[in-house]
């Protein structure tokens, strides 16, 4: 299969397209065309993995990681996706954990299909590829973990001193010697120009081999549809129903992922974006009108974004706004309402949720009364709320257990290296100065 840049340049392979990220006139890869499949296609795959498998075939058709395919997916799910039945009375309402991962949140979903990807295409390379990455909490930790102690591969994290949670602190700065964790005076958007200006350095570049995995990747896209497979597959066994699915989102990477799975013939039902007071999208749904603006900051942090950059595959995906808004459904969520919808699941269900699936379980709770009943419906649950707790136990009056796996993170050793926000001061850690 090839892929194109959204603004046209192309064709490249996706191993190309893996190690760029972005393409070089600023756009994002797609595939040329998806391919399209029938719920009969997955008949003989009963495993997350075995339906992942068929989906993902063929976007490896011409690629050197083909013959790999099934093992970088086992790599990538060695934890579970279950989908849990929530006590709602006379309706099948579930909810999707994507939050068992190593870090307890979605993004270890792509990072660690990622890290799988880039370290078998750089095996044989001499020096390191050097993976970038600026981060306000969440997706550091998940890239750090998926490419702790590979092979060829090095990561820089930076992060904003003093203005991420010290459980996301920790879980940026408690890796193995392939990891540097920078933490940088300044603001994440600092952090961020950073990267940016070291990507852009030649010197820089040709020395550390530069490569980002942010959610531009399409490496991260396409195994984040698979668990899209995957639940409506088993929902639509069971039940004969398409499920609709409530999706948190930000940059919208992992809605994209679903739309994606459901052009693919999935049997996926309606989609809902859940927003944070951040209103790009549902603006653009509202006044037709494409205008990205600076991000406000909300409790669902993770999603504070004013200039979705997936929105460009949406786009030449399904069309503009005009068709977007009969094919997706986007509700704006408050603050209030998600430390309201927090208590609400906590009362009604027995459940911590955190700030970002509660904008999920709210949009859910005030749809329109008949898209409620004629669906079935999967929210999605993207982090454990554990990661949030000082957001979510004083709203619920209960402390949050922790979960396994970052009980195993915080209880590693954890160190960084302070610098100031300037290019030298970067170059200066990346030689270990
Ligand atoms: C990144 C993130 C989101 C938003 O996902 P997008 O793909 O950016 O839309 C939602 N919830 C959590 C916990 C996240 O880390």
């Amino acid at each position: 299969m090839k892929y194109f840049s959204t603004r046209g340049e192309g064709p490249v392979s996706l191993d190309d397209a893996l190690r760029k990220g972005i393409a070089g006139d600023g756009g994002l890869f797609l595939p040329e065309q998806l391919p399209g499949f029938e719920v009969a296609d997955f008949a003989a795959a009963g495993t997350l993995t075995e339906i992942a498998a068929v989906l993902l075939r063929p976007f490896f058709a011409a690629s050197a990681l083909h013959d790999d395919l099934e093992q970088i997916l086992a790599e990538t799910f060695d934890f579970p996706v279950p989908t849990t039945r929530l006590p709602v009375d006379g309706r099948n309402v579930s909810l999707l954990e994507l939050y068992h991962g190593p870090t307890a949140a979605f993004k270890d979903v792509g990072a660690g299909f990622l890290a799988a990807c880039l370290s078998r295409l750089e095996a044989d390379v001499e020096s390191p590829l050097t993976i970038l990455v600026a981060t306000s909490g969440d997706t550091g930790g998940a890239v750090a973990a998926a490419f702790d102690q590979r092979p060829g591969m090095r990561v820089a994290v930076l992060f904003p001193d003093g203005r991420v949670s010290e459980r996301q602190a920790h879980q940026l700065c408690c890796w193995s010697d392939n990891v540097l964790s920078l933490k940088v005076q300044g603001s994440f958007d600092d952090c961020q120009a950073l990267v940016k200006a070291a990507m852009a350095d030649g010197d820089l570049s040709t020395e550390h081999r530069f490569s980002s995995a942010n959610s531009i990747n399409i490496g991260r896209l396409l195994p984040q549809s698979t668990y899209y497979a995957d639940a409506s597959l088993r929902h639509f066994r069971r039940t004969g129903n398409k499920p609709g699915f409530v999706i948190p989102t930000g940059n919208l990477g992992n809605a994209f992922a679903c739309v994606m799975a459901r052009e693919m013939g999935l049997p996926i039902g309606p989609v809902v974006l859940a927003t944070n007071a951040n209103k790009t999208i549902s603006d653009y749904f509202r006044t037709l009108e494409w205008l990205p603006r600076a991000s406000l900051q909300t409790l669902a942090s993770a999603m504070d974004v004013g200039d979705p950059s997936n929105m460009e595959r949406l786009r030449k995906l399904l069309g503009d706004a005009d068709r977007l808004r009969d094919q997706l459904g986007v509700v704006s969520v408050s603050d209030t309402e998600i430390e309201a919808s927090i208590q609400q699941d906590f009362r009604e269900f027995g459940l911590a949720v955190c700030p970002h699936t509660a904008t999920a379980t709210h949009a859910w709770r005030h749809m329109d009364p008949e898209d409620a009943q004629t669906h079935d419906w999967i929210l999605v649950a993207t982090a454990h709320a554990a990661k949030f707790e000082t957001i979510v136990e004083p709203l619920i009056g209960a402390s949050v257990p922790l979960p396994p796996e970052l009980e195993s993170i915080l209880s590693r050793p954890a160190k960084a290296v302070a610098i100031d926000a300037r290019l030298e001061s970067l170059a200066a850690a990346l030689r270990g100065d």
